[in-house]
């Protein structure tokens, strides 16, 4: 079997930011108005209107900008009062971020068990709610979307609220209905790698008008929480004035000039990506050793990365196949390597929380591997890759044979 050449693409190269976005963005420093209170006259500014179109196209009532996913992910914790001696439940597997929110409000983040198709086990989340956690944080981790139906059933009985990490389920659905919109809260980031592009910067969604009103207090509003594009009325804010602490962290309007019109370019990019996605997809469903995560029927998914899993490779065999792959320009992240590089998305290296046996997860991980899926890569491209990967497992596993 011959080696193909190599694939020359970067797995981190994003495409440029929309013209009309620069545009926007020369324009605001021009005016030298950056923060998002600094209006003149009836001019509403970027950040407030990006709020509003978000809360828009997401269909949420309420939206506030922020400083990062991260952020909102603390703000929404803060705002259902969630903190020091609270536990939280969120996935075994997530980005480092998730847990590090849950710990920045002081609370004592709580792992449940993911399948094989890298969703939350739901019976594990069952055992898990029994303990009276203070909310689920659900990390909609690399895109795959769980039973939204039956996890927010299980938390409504349970009466534990659900927050949503939706950084990688931007313009998802759930039988028709768009991921951030099941829970108390919707979590968005709009760091460089997500599906909005702004450098750093997150989006808030909530339909509860308290709940937001204390978001965007706790954000930092100074009292001019009327100049927000997707607020509550002023009326909801009035007993919780002076109850809230200011914690700062809000978007500026630079970056919500070149979100604005990215929210447009939403729904072609969904397409766009999951047309490279299914591309690898389906050459890698066909691979002997190999199993790619199933689809459920009501999932609107976008495909901005993949994943795959060599369930009975072993450790051996699974590094061979990341490093042949790489030797051919194909960068793999593998979850269950022994020391996280790049990415923290192994529990084990969270040392600031309490262990957590987590045997099935860890099972799941030592044969998972994941790629991003940049919308500047070409179909030929996702072909191209999906030759390499196909050659490096069949290699690695028939060399081991
Ligand atoms: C990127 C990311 C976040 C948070 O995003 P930041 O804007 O970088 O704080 C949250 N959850 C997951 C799963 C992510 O990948």
């Amino acid at each position: 079997m011959n080696a193909p050449a190599p694939f020359t693409g970067s797995f981190t190269q994003q495409e440029p930011i929309p013209e009309d976005g620069i545009a926007a963005a020369v324009e605001v420093m021009r005016s030298g108005r950056l923060h998002r209170y600094n209006t003149v006259g009836e001019e509403a500014g970027a950040t407030a209107a990006l709020e509003a179109a978000y809360a828009q196209w997401q269909g949420s009532a309420y939206c506030l900008a922020c400083a990062s996913g991260g952020y909102a992910m603390t703000t929404a914790l803060r705002a259902l009062g969630i903190g020091p001696g609270d536990t939280v439940l969120t996935n075994g597997w997530t980005l480092a971020p998730v847990p590090g929110a849950i710990s920045a409000v002081g609370a004592t983040p709580a792992l449940v068990e993911i399948t094989p198709d890298l969703v939350l086990d739901l019976d594990h989340l069952r055992a898990r709610l029994s303990e009276r956690p203070a909310a689920l944080l659900l990390s909609n981790m690399r895109g795959h979307l769980g039973d939204m139906e039956a996890i927010s059933a299980i938390c409504a009985e349970a009466d534990v609220p659900l927050i949503e990490d939706c950084a990688h389920t931007m313009g998802a659905t759930w039988n028709g209905r768009r991921s951030g919109s099941f829970g108390a809260f919707g979590c968005f980031s709009t760091q460089t790698y997500k599906h909005m592009n702004s450098g750093e910067g997150g989006l808030l969604v909530s339909d509860d008008a308290e709940l937001m009103s204390r978001a965007i207090l706790l954000s930092g509003s100074y009292m001019l929480y009327e100049r927000h594009g997707a607020a509550p009325p002023a009326a909801v804010f009035e007993p919780l004035r002076e109850a809230m602490p200011n914690i700062s962290g809000r978007m500026d309007n630079l970056r919500a000039a070149i979100l604005l019109p990215q929210i447009e370019t939403l729904e072609a990019n969904i397409d766009r990506w999951n047309a490279r996605h299914d591309r690898i997809a389906d050459r890698l469903r066909g691979l002997h050793g190999v199993y790619v995560p199933s689809r459920p029927a009501g999932e609107g998914y976008v495909g901005s990365s993949l994943q795959f899993l060599l369930p009975d490779a072993g450790a051996d065999r699974i590094a061979a196949v990341v490093s042949e792959a790489g030797a051919l320009g194909v960068e793999l992240k593998w979850f269950g390597a022994e020391r996280p590089a790049g990415f923290t998305s192994a529990h084990r290296s969270w040392r600031y929380m309490p262990m957590q046996d987590m045997p099935r997860t860890d099972a799941i991980l030592a044969g998972l591997l994941d790629l991003r899926i940049p919308l500047t890569f070409s179909l030929g491209d996702c072909d191209h890759i999906a030759e390499i990967l196909s050659y490096a497992v069949r290699d690695a596993l028939e060399k081991a044979a």
